[in-house]
């Protein structure tokens, strides 16, 4: 059973550092860390750790191979040089004197953030955190901003109480999880290996049993151009986009009739979606569009091949091209840019869950629950690849991807004491 004495010592702690910690988290919020942006925001991250006295490896994706790794996610149009990770490493003595005694542990978040969108619509601004009542409103306060805050400020109760973990704790902040996950599969191309993984998303306060997995796709349409005024002679690249995507779309009809029968995804509607998210065409007005792209992310059951699901929309796309003369001689291009992630199940019995659900009986007077997301997470990395166990739990928030996206803060503050509670049953503790 955790040890209730100390959890109680860690609540005063956190307590103490609660107005230290609300700041900490705007300051956080303040960085519009959208893709490619990330960069100031992790350098004060990395700087925070430093503060702290850990051992700070910062390095960019253009540094890291890792293409041949399973889990690697291709990109098209992104800098890599531009995409800074930062690992803090909070290193046990490895003498036989005290060090090493518990579990090594990694806890990792995202800092990166979904663009905004039009701003006038936000009630709050999107980078300029407010706090009303007993929310903090801001782009990534919640997803997942308030996680990477709770793992500082775990760290920091413990030290507060002048207590270390007694093994090896990496603290990661990464980037690309909203698009790749290469963030995270970077880490563990750099060797970072740990007992467990936890990954505090908001998920307020429960357990990621399992997800879905998810892919990206271009989908590159041509047409032929010419005036309007005559455009039954050409044709029209942004229709035939249409007629395209709802082929997709009743391609996860086809998936979600079959998921009834999954094991994590049984009791859900619709469970794979599919999304156009961004589109580009066309040149003129009153011309017919010569081209149209189509930025896609459709989900996939966990439990299928990457390579099945690929085929299945290669398969739809190529049944809707030759219901049309132009799209049967000039097939659509198919390129796969972004997330090809698998889905993620973690089976109950591990002893990291273990652990986890009697620290989490302990804070929150209630047994830990668990749920299955139809997003994805970067926790797969580390179990589906490397075999560690990892644990995706967080506080609670609001408006994910949305307007007035907001963190929960007295969530935070409980889950803060249930992760500072988690590592010192799992990694042990030692006097400073
Ligand atoms: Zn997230």
């Amino acid at each position: 059973m955790p040890d209730a004495a100390l959890i109680k010592k860690l609540e005063a702690a956190v307590e103490a550092n609660w107005e230290k910690q609300v700041g900490w988290l705007q300051n956080l919020v303040r960085f519009p860390s959208v893709r490619g942006k990330e960069g100031p925001c992790q350098d004060w991250l990395a700087r925070e750790m430093a503060a702290r006295g850990w051992s700070v490896d910062r390095y960019t994706l253009s540094e890291v191979q890792m293409d041949h790794l399973p889990g690697f996610s291709p990109v098209m149009d992104t800098d890599y040089q531009q995409a800074v990770q930062v690992v803090g490493t909070v290193r046990a003595p490895t003498s036989t004197d005290g060090g090493q005694k518990g579990r090594s542990l990694i806890v990792q978040g995202h800092v990166d953030v979904v663009p905004p969108g039009p701003e006038e619509m936000w009630q709050f601004p999107p980078f300029d955190p407010v706090i009303s009542g007993e929310w903090m409103n801001g782009r990534g306060a919640h997803d997942m901003k308030q996680g990477v805050c709770a793992m500082f400020f775990a760290m920091d109760a413990l030290r507060s109480l002048g207590l270390a973990p007694a093994s090896d704790v990496y603290v990661q902040t990464v980037t690309e999880e909203e698009c790749t996950g290469n963030g995270a599969l970077s880490t563990l191309a750099r060797g970072y290996r740990a007992d467990a993984a936890l990954v505090p998303e908001p998920t307020g306060g429960t357990l990621t049993r399992g997800h879905v997995g998810v892919m990206w796709f271009r989908l590159r349409i041509r047409g032929v151009p010419v005036h309007v005024a005559v455009a039954d002679t050409g044709t029209n690249a942004i229709m035939s986009a249409y007629a395209v995507l709802n082929e997709v779309y009743l391609l996860t009809a086809e998936i979600n009739a079959k998921a009834k029968d999954h094991p994590l995804f049984a009791g859900m509607n619709n469970p794979v979606k599919f999304n156009p998210g961004v589109i580009r065409g066309g040149d003129w007005g009153s011309s017919t569009p010569a081209w149209c792209e189509v930025d896609c992310r459709i989900g996939l059951l966990e439990g299928t091949p990457l390579a099945e699901a690929r085929q299945q929309v290669l398969d739809a796309v190529a049944k809707a091209a030759k219901g049309d003369s132009f799209l049967a001689n000039n097939p659509p291009e198919i390129l796969w840019n972004g997330f090809q992630a698998d889905g993620f199940h973690l089976k109950p019995g591990s002893e990291a869950e273990r652990v986890l659900g009697e620290v989490h009986q302990a804070v929150y007077g209630e047994k830990l629950v668990s749920h299955v997301s139809t997003g994805v997470a970067d926790v797969r990395f580390y179990l589906n690849y490397y075999g560690i166990p990892a644990l995706c739990y967080g506080p609670k928030g609001e408006g994910a991807y949305a307007f007035d996206e907001r963190a929960h803060l007295p969530s935070l503050k409980k889950n803060t004491l249930s992760i500072a509670s988690f590592i010192a049953e799992w990694c042990g503790v030692r006097g400073l």
